[in-house]
């Protein structure tokens, strides 16, 4: 029998939740804020309506409920971070399945979640929340180098390693903006708005990232994957490889502590996205995690092709009130396939001209699928501010080291050709989270 989700404010360049709900006998009806363009072609997506999800949530919250009398939802999902709080709400007024509203606030709210992982133990950098620039004095208690970043941004939006009180007076500023023109109107939380700037310490060691599902508190890890060791300044988005050429008993570790973060927020149903880098001792040390399926459905497929395990069905199930069946509890991770993602690194900003070499990496045998999400012609700007990626390179690869040599090859393969910008652009209100 077909089961309708309302699916609260999805991007849609990312195939593989849409694919897996075609799949699954899942259709949706996306529910959009106003003036948003509309492109794709999924069959499972049967109709659209509009809420004033930013601008007057409980109006949107009040108004759903007639949308519930006219579709009749069997669920209701987001994958954006900016509509988790609202999403939680809006599955509690219509008595479906969904996460506790104070946990998607603390999975939004990065200085909360700080304090929430380590009051249980969990090794977690030290942080300060300030409130605006006037309290930058607070971060003399902190020893450079430290990050600076928006406590409620997404897509590394404006995260900067500084290590120099100049450098933290800039980066400070950088946050202000950001939060002033994207972070305050998407940062709600029971009629209160939650943005802040966050200092803490740097933690430089290789980062992983843990996707993992949760069913009435029973949280399990589906996979793990490395994700580089991004030195900053700038946190620009590259690689994603699972698994990663680690021990198994460090992979477990790693995955028992993102086990630990999704308790520690309340996260007890529904999908995580856990990110860790390890310190100089080499203990995990957890950096956040998204009550989500991550990248935008990206880690449907960093799962589904390492593991076989369908997660976007897995939550399909929980969220529409079926049980999980086949897919519950996950199979162990160790299956012996590899599969990865790759960011294609902006390599410069101004106006783009072109990315080259595209076809080469189509014809390469690993190769899953190239997603272009360019715009030719546009403006971008170099981070930490972040105008949207140029592409994605999805992989499947009979060892991990496999996946090592298809990155090496991806490197030399793709080439981005940049013009000049024209003028110095303001910055466009980027509530889209791309993917
Ligand atoms: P966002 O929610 O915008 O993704 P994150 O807090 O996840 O923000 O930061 C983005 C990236 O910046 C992380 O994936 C990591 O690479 C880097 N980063 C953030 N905080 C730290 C930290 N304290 N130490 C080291 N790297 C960090
Ligand atoms: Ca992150």
């Amino acid at each position: 029998m077909t089961q309708r989700i309302a699916f609260i404010h999805p991007s849609f360049h990312i195939p593989y939740i849409y694919e897996s709900a075609s799949r699954n006998g899942v259709e949706f009806v996306v529910v959009l804020p106003p003036g948003e363009v509309i492109h794709h072609e999924y069959p499972c997506v049967i109709g659209y309506e509009t809420l004033p999800l930013y601008t007057a949530p409980e109006t949107a919250l009040h108004r759903l409920e007639a949308l519930h009398a006219k579709w009749r939802f069997d669920g209701i999902m987001t994958i954006k971070e900016s509509c988790m709080v609202w999403t939680a709400e809006a599955a509690a007024r219509l008595g479906l399945p969904g996460i506790d509203p104070g946990a998607a606030k603390a999975a939004r709210d990065k200085g909360t979640m700080r304090r929430l992982f380590r009051e249980r133990g969990l090794v977690t950098p030290e942080f300060l929340v300030l409130s605006g620039a006037d309290e930058i004095e607070r971060c003399q208690a902190l020893a450079f180098p430290y990050v600076v970043k928006p406590g409620s941004g997404y897509n590394s939006d404006a995260v900067q390693r500084v290590s120099s009180w100049d450098e933290l007076v800039a980066a400070v500023r950088v946050v202000e903006e950001v939060n002033a023109d994207t972070y305050r109107e998407v940062s709600w939380h029971e009629g209160q708005n939650f943005s802040s700037i966050v200092v803490e310490e740097f933690v430089e060691g290789p980062e992983y990232v843990v996707e993992l599902f949760a069913l009435d508190g029973d949280v399990r890890a589906l996979n793990c994957g490395y994700k580089g060791q991004p030195p900053g300044p700038c946190f620009e988005e590259t690689v994603y490889l699972s698994p990663p050429a680690l021990a198994r008993e460090k992979i477990r570790e790693i995955q028992a502590v993102a086990v630990e973060g999704m308790l520690a927020l309340g996260l007890r149903n529904g999908p995580g996205h856990c990110e860790l880098r390890l310190d100089r001792q080499g203990r995990p040390v957890i950096l956040e995690i998204g009550a989500r399926i991550g990248g935008s459905g990206c880690a449907h497929f960093n799962v589904e092709a390492s593991t076989d395990v369908d997660f976007s069905n897995l939550w399909f199930r929980y969220l529409t009130g079926a049980p999980p069946g086949d897919y519950w509890p996950p199979r162990p991770t160790d299956t012996g396939k590899a599969a990865s993602s790759w960011i294609l690194p902006l390599g410069g900003s101004g106006v783009l001209r072109s990315i080259d070499g595209v076809e080469a990496v189509r014809a390469h045998p690993d190769c899953e699928r190239v997603l272009l999400l360019a715009t030719i012609g546009k403006t971008y700007r170099p981070y930490p501010h972040f105008d949207g990626f140029l592409a994605i390179v999805f992989g499947r690869h009979r060892s991990t080291q496999a996946g090592e040599a298809f990155f090496t090859f991806l490197e030399s393969a793709l080439k981005v050709n940049w013009g000049a910008a024209p003028r110095p652009q303001s910055r466009p209100l980027a509530r889209e989270q791309t993917p």
